[in-house]
């Protein structure tokens, strides 16, 4: 036996500005293009990624390995044609050169300048060359599924939490149920439902409700082998395009029902839950006021409207800057992303004072977000090269690089400004440069979710801070153009 094993993530933010080019799916292994065979595999050991556990279960089973790319970029703007089709020429190529299975590590929210729907697009290529060989993909949460990719996928399954601590584990989860499948693929039937919800991702997670009832029913079915895969994808709503929903996929025998009764059993429960989807952000000087009342830290301040984890730019400065107008102090701010700043403070030198003009560089015109940076003195307190260990649950293992760093300190914070964009999800993007998380008063991250990985157990309050940004939880705020539609929150009045 021979299997094709690929990983291509993107989530794209179709409102942020820039586009997403080749480089980008290789600068977190600090390559310059995606890695591909042993090199591919060496790259991405020991992290916790499906693709890792495809691996894995194929050297049980003794099959051929071919890898033709691992490619991951940090979510940003619309994915360059010219990337997507080079990266799936790759891996159509190797498919083409005949093999007998194929185990895909994909996103699921993928958008291209022409394909709204890439992951799709991807299957539909890979279907011209095989048109009958079992694929299996594990997916993003936050995937977008449209009924096109249902068409061509074979298994399909998603990770179960958010922050994603359980990437490996989807990845097992696809290639045992792919294992099943190859025994007998007459007998399963897989069932996918697209709800016409687009829900906030503040409300999302599985630990959490509305959605922890509606994951919990699912892992238990497939747990008890009631059916064979069951997934509930939260969706990511950032994306402008016609397949953006919470979506839900269940496999099981076709001489049963039981895999159509729990797709309309979780079908009922998400509508139901509709209005607990849905986040209503308190203005940033509320939040910010009751952060400087109060005195036990540290306090985990989420900037989460500009955040890179939902493809922000993850520069902009309003929240620092109201901060520190608010007289807040004791504050470390992980990471501004700024190479003009880290390159001035990396020529200024260590103890020397600086005056700088931070972030603030990449304006959003979909939401008619200006350029604004904030200008700042202090004193360059160290500079890095931006490379440690990730110890948090997520990406466990993994040697991180944020790219070349500087801290400027100033009399009310200690800023790390970084080369790189990237959401911190990890304590090491402090320590790493000689911050220690616990004794600050606060902490200033620009995240959503996935800085709980890292941060949850240290913090003493976690206040979501609604700054503004092309991941803001204002919907409204949106020119949503190819969306389906009614979409429920954005038609609140919807029959389903
Ligand atoms: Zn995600």
């Amino acid at each position: 036996m021979k299997c094709v094993i690929a990983l291509m993530q993107h989530e794209t933010n179709t409102f942020a500005p820039g586009s997403t080019g080749m480089t980008d799916f290789a600068r977190i292994f600090d390559l310059h293009m995606p890695p591909v065979g042993a090199r591919a595999i060496n790259a991405v050991k020991g992290v916790d990624l499906a693709m890792n556990a495809f691996i894995d279960l194929a050297r049980e089973l003794e099959w051929e390995i071919e890898v033709p790319v691992a490619a991951w970029a940090e979510p940003g703007g619309t994915v360059e044609d010219a990337a997507f089709d080079a990266l799936s020429d790759q891996i159509c190529d190797a498919v083409a050169d005949g093999c007998d299975v194929i185990m895909l590590d994909l996103h699921g929210a993928m958008t291209t300048e022409r394909y709204p729907d890439a992951e799709a697009e991807l299957l539909r290529r890979i279907r011209l060359v095989a048109p009958h060989t079992p694929i299996a993909v594990a997916l993003d949460f936050h995937a977008n599924l449209s009924a096109e990719f249902y068409e061509h996928a074979t298994v399909v399954t998603g990770y179960r939490t958010y922050p994603h601590i359980d990437m490996y584990e989807t990845g097992e989860r696809a290639a045992r149920a792919l294992v099943q499948v190859l025994a007998d693929s007459t007998r399963y039937e897989l069932v996918s439902a697209s709800m016409p919800m687009l829900t906030h991702m503040n409300r999302q997670s599985p630990a959490m409700e509305p959605m922890k009832s509606i994951m919990d029913r699912a892992i238990r079915a497939e747990a008890s082998g009631e059916v064979l895969t069951a997934s509930v994808f939260g969706g990511f709503p950032l994306a402008d395009a016609p397949q953006t929903a919470l979506s839900i996929t269940v496999m099981g025998t076709k001489d049963g029902t039981a895999h159509h009764d729990l797709l309309d059993e979780l079908k009922i429960m998400a509508w139901q839950r509709r209005a607990d989807f849905v986040f209503t952000p308190e203005p940033l000087e509320k939040t910010l006021a009751y952060a400087g009342t109060l005195t036990d830290g540290p306090i985990i301040l989420a900037d989460h409207g500009d955040n890179s984890g939902a493809g922000g730019p993850h520069d902009n400065m309003t929240v620092l800057k109201a901060a520190l107008e608010m007289g807040l102090t004791d504050i470390a701010v992980a990471p501004v992303p700024d190479p003009e700043a880290v390159e001035f403070m990396w020529q200024a030198g260590e103890g020397n004072e600086v005056e700088i003009s931070l972030g603030g560089k990449s304006p959003s015109p979909e939401l008619s977000i200006p350029a604004e940076p904030l200008v700042l003195r202090g004193r360059v307190k160290t500079l890095t090269d931006g490379t440690f260990t990730i110890t948090a649950p997520m990406m466990t293992g993994m040697t991180f690089s944020i790219g070349r760093t500087a801290v400027l300190e100033t009399d009310q914070a200690e800023i790390i400004v970084s080369e790189d964009r990237t959401e911190p999800f990890d304590i090491g993007f402090f320590t790493h440069a000689g911050i220690d998380p616990h004794t600050k008063r606060y902490l200033l991250l620009k995240s959503r979710q996935h800085f709980r990985a890292g941060f949850e157990d240290l913090a003493k309050h976690i206040l979501m801070v609604a700054g503004p940004g092309v991941c803001s939880s204002d919907y409204s705020q949106f020119p949503f153009r190819k969306l389906q539609r009614p979409i429920y929150p954005l038609d609140l009045d919807m029959k389903y």
